[in-house]
């Protein structure tokens, strides 16, 4: 079947190399000059598989006041004259609800086991060098309370099958040497040993050029979609400025691209930016940059070594699209980053980036099928979009295939 994708970021890039698996013929449309140039780009890094935390939790809400508040918090909520923000918001704290928020964290965590392995067969078949590092992640917390309601729920997660331990704050300073300065800040932390993380970019740039070189995939850069065209309840083309592409199905793995696409179809997709940012910095000398993957929950900044680099992100903003604010919390991210690991390396002369997550307001991306018999859906893979990938590609390639997907898709319905 001739089968177009439509975005080459790590959603798309992934689900191509799954229907490539599965026989298709596969095109990808994308916009941008390259591969994984938007959300993709200079992501955190980390593959958090077992440590799959919803952004829609219960704890935020108690913290939801002091937030709006002060100018240095991690989240931050700047108001639009736009619905679809409020709306996005109002869903958000539904979804803060306790039992719907440990629902979706263990469909998570299936979805993450799914996405480990095929994220590993994929590495293994194509040799992709992405600075893979299998060295575990340690989220460490400021707050004795936030500590020990991390412990409650981990508990749900290992009852689930999920490797995970927690330490006290000397416990976490002997995993991780480069965290002793920051010790006395620490209450503990929980430590998962089987996590990883990589380059994104490095990553979907090799997939693209084994998807081309090796499996026939045509990879149509530089050609935005501006409409999808449909006859009846099919879609027929999807038409660019030169021209339509034709084929027998489409998805659409176009992250935040996907919003006005599908709503001028009348398919409304509760996906909205979360703006963030990151840093990468050469690392300094081994004991004073992180050799697993770091999470400071408090601030809510990631930090994964990648080679000899060090990425740190982090920052949520519920602002739309605007990134205004870019030069100070750039800034402030350096001065919280270097709160915690001060001598990690030369952040004067860090690479910076601000990123967009294709967020929905429960955290679980939008996979399976539209009301358009050929059209689905791979995409709103918010803070999880590089864990979550490889098995979302899965996900929708059995289900464009017809088999039955090894994790339930209705979980990931868009309009659920
Ligand atoms: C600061 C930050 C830190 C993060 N850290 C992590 C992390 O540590 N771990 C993790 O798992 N995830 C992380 N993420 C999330 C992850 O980066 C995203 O979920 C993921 O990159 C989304 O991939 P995507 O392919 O859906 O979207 P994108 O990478 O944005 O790809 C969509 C593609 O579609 C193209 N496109 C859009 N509209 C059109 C159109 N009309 N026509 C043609 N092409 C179009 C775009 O150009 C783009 O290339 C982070 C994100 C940010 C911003």
């Amino acid at each position: 079947m001739r089968v177009c994708v439509l975005g080459a970021g790590v959603v798309g890039l992934t689900t191509a190399w799954s229907l490539v698996r599965d026989g298709h013929d596969v095109t990808i449309v994308e916009a941008r000059g390259g591969a994984a140039l938007e959300a993709s780009f200079a992501n955190g890094g980390q593959l958090s598989y077992s440590y799959v935390a919803p952004l829609a939790d219960p704890a935020v809400l108690p913290k939801l006041p002091a937030w709006l508040l002060q100018r240095d918090s991690a989240l931050r909520f700047i108001p639009r004259f736009d619905l679809h923000q409020w709306r996005w918001c109002i869903a958000f704290l539904l979804a803060c609800r306790g039992p719907r928020a440990r629902q979706t964290a263990l469909e998570l965590l299936g979805l993450g086991a799914l996405s480990k392995a095929a994220l590993h067969e994929i590495v293994e078949r194509e040799s992709i060098a992405f600075d893979h590092v299998r060295n575990g992640k340690l989220v460490v917390y400021r707050d004795r309370h936030d500590f020990d309601r991390a412990q409650r729920k981990m508990d749900v997660l290992v009852a689930a099958g999920s490797e995970q331990r927690a330490l006290d704050a000397s416990e976490c300073a002997v995993l991780e040497p480069a965290l002793t300065h920051a010790q006395p800040l620490l209450a503990g932390g929980i430590h998962t040993p089987s996590e990883e993380a990589g380059d994104c970019q490095r990553f979907c740039v090799a997939l693209a050029d084994a998807l081309q070189r090796r499996h026939g995939v045509t990879i149509r850069y530089g050609t935005p979609v501006q409409s999808l065209v449909s006859e009846g309840a099919r879609v027929v083309a999807a038409r660019c400025a030169s021209g339509d592409i034709e084929a027998d199905a489409f998805v659409v793995a176009l992250g935040l691209g996907s919003v006005p696409l599908l709503g001028a179809l009348g398919v409304h997709l509760p996906i909205y930016p979360l703006t963030g940012y990151s840093l990468t910095i050469h690392a300094a000398q081994r004991r004073h940059t992180p050799r697993v993957s770091v999470t400071d929950l408090h601030r809510k900044i990631v930090y994964a070594p990648l080679g000899k680099r060090l990425r740190i992100a982090g920052m949520v903003e519920i602002a739309g699209l605007g990134d205004a604010q870019q030069a100070g919390r750039v800034a402030l991210l350096k001065r919280q980053a270097q709160e915690i690991f001060p001598a990690a390396g030369d952040y004067a002369c860090a690479e910076t980036w601000c990123g967009h997550r294709p967020a929905t307001p429960d955290s679980k991306p939008l996979v399976g099928a539209t009301p358009y018999g050929n059209l689905w859906l791979n995409t709103g893979h918010g803070a999880l979009g590089f864990t979550l990938a490889c098995g979302s590609a899965r996900l929708i390639a059995d289900v464009i295939a017809g088999r039955p997907p090894s994790v339930d898709i209705a979980a990931y319905r868009y309009n659920r």
